[in-house]
């Protein structure tokens, strides 16, 4: 997933980018960087490790200038290395000149890298924003583009999911692939600051109260002499029908007092909890409690709909960090042990509607459930706030296999009883899609395989889901 960040036009830019880094800590934890330019030099500073500890009042202090580009990192593509991690800095004849930062998966990255390979450009990475930063480079160099051809043809030839900013010596570029697939948001606070960020929350960090969607395949430029909305390409632009922003932003990923693809996220949230309590009219429970955080506002729909006291009768350990993002499935269940405790003498004789957001691949509910009953419940009815998440992600979510998903390897009756609950039950597709009724169009392919950008070479993308 990731998360990027870019300031223009203050002289505290990297501690604006660091602030805002650490407001978007919750989309990657592996890894963070940071560039920055004074006009002539751009600096950068990346490790891997929490914003907090690799950036603090001495290494910002060695990044001075204007602009600043940031990331924080959660590994999809490429091991978890700092060599992976953002922003990559480019070196041309004339020095560093090109720093960049992306969220989202190139979908054709090894046909790219390939070409780009054959033509003499070297790799230090696996990671995508080398190959897009790299790309445009060489466009510009090789064939004496300026950097907005070279990156509209980029947006021709590279498939897949970017949300970018771009530094240079003298100017912050945003742009964004023309499905629009991950988040990316930009605006002006009081003293004209230009700021762009994964999420709307980093806006807010940073007073920022003007804020737009950076346009489907739209390029934004921030210099001394304004900003500029470059113009869509005609032939990539899409309308906002046909944008395919992923739904797993709302469900899980973002946090919910952002505000992204036109909604709020902890609206959305609400209305699948209601969506949720809309299939469960028999149900007779004493109360309804989410496996926080990500859960609480979908719980709280939920709740609010049956008319059912809403708890928390789970509490979390804010230290560990989220599970789902450690690379190696040993960290994770030792994290699910971390996290979660009981309340104490809470459960006993209670029949609970436990709320969650997705089960992936069956760890944390599993763990979940065995320490729920260890405090005595009655009944578990889990409800989820996704339908079965059957098909891999190729736009930047960390479910790289078919066979780790579990809905591929049990059918839901066969993982209710793995996951001990009395009952089991995910949101229809077709009710999670009014739960986002702006009129811009989502992807669902995570439940339906219906990708909007195919990986040709890809048969993964063509098996069906076991689902019952
Ligand atoms: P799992 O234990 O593999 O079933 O993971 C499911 C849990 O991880 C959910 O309850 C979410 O809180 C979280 N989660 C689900 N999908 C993702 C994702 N793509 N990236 C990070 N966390 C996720």
């Amino acid at each position: 997933m990731c998360g990027i960040v870019g300031i223009f036009g203050s002289a505290q830019a990297a501690e604006m980018a660091a602030l805002a880094m650490f407001t978007e800590q919750h989309r990657g934890q592996e890894s963070c960087g940071m560039a920055v330019s004074d006009g002539k030099v751009i600096r950068l500073h990346k490790k891997m490790g929490l914003v907090k500890e690799v950036f603090n009042s001495d290494t910002l202090s060695h990044l001075p200038g204007n602009i600043a580009i940031g990331h924080v990192r959660y590994p999809t593509k490429g091991s978890a290395t700092e060599f992976n991690s953002q922003p990559h800095l480019v070196e041309t004849l004339y020095g560093p000149r090109y720093a960049l930062a992306s969220n989202g998966d190139i979908v054709n990255y090894r046909q790219i890298r390939e070409e780009m390979e054959a033509d003499g450009v070297y790799f230090n990475s696996d990671n995508d924003g080398e190959l897009i930063v790299k790309y445009i480079v060489r466009e510009m160099e090789s064939r004496d583009q300026s950097i907005i051809d070279a990156i509209r043809h980029l947006m021709k030839e590279v498939k897949g999911a970017y949300s970018t900013v771009l530094a240079t010596r003298d100017a912050l570029y945003m742009f964004r692939d023309p499905y629009s697939i991950r988040p990316m948001v930009w605006g002006r606070n009081a003293g004209g600051v230009v700021v762009v960020a994964s999420e709307s929350c980093a806006l807010d960090i940073l007073e920022v109260q003007q804020r737009f969607e950076v346009p489907p395949a739209g390029i934004i430029r921030a210099h001394n002499d304004g900003v500029t909305i470059i113009e869509n390409d005609p032939n990539l632009y899409r309308t906002a029908q046909e944008t395919r922003h992923c739904i797993f932003e709302h469900i899980y990923f973002s946090r919910p007092d952002s505000h992204h693809f036109g909604e709020n996220v902890f609206e959305v949230r609400e209305a699948i909890g209601r969506a949720l309590a809309k299939q469960d009219n028999d149900l007779e429970a004493d109360l309804v409690m989410p496996v926080p955080d990500s859960s609480n506002f979908i719980a709280m729909g939920y709740a609010q709909a049956k008319g059912l006291p809403f708890s928390l009768g789970l509490i979390r350990n804010h230290y560990v960090g989220r599970t789902f993002i450690k690379p190696l499935q040993t960290i994770r269940d030792e994290s699910v042990r971390q996290k979660f405790n009981l309340l104490p003498n809470f459960f006993a004789g209670k029949r609970i509607v436990l709320i969650d957001d997705s089960i992936v691949r069956g760890t944390t509910i599993r763990q979940i459930v065995e320490l729920i009953k260890k405090g005595g419940v009655k009944e578990i009815h889990l409800r989820l706030g996704s339908p079965q998440v059957c098909h891999p992600c190729y736009y930047g979510i960390d479910t790289p296999t078919r066979e780790e998903l579990v809905a591929n390897r049990f059918a839901l009756e066969e993982i209710r009883q793995r996951t001990g609950v009395d009952t089991l039950k995910h949101i229809d597709i077709n009710d999670l899609r009014h739960c986002v009724g702006n009129g811009t169009e989502y992807c669902y392919a995570c439940f339906n395989g219906d990708y909007p950008i195919r990986d040709t070479s890809s048969a993964d993308q063509f098996h069906e889901c076991i689902r019952s």
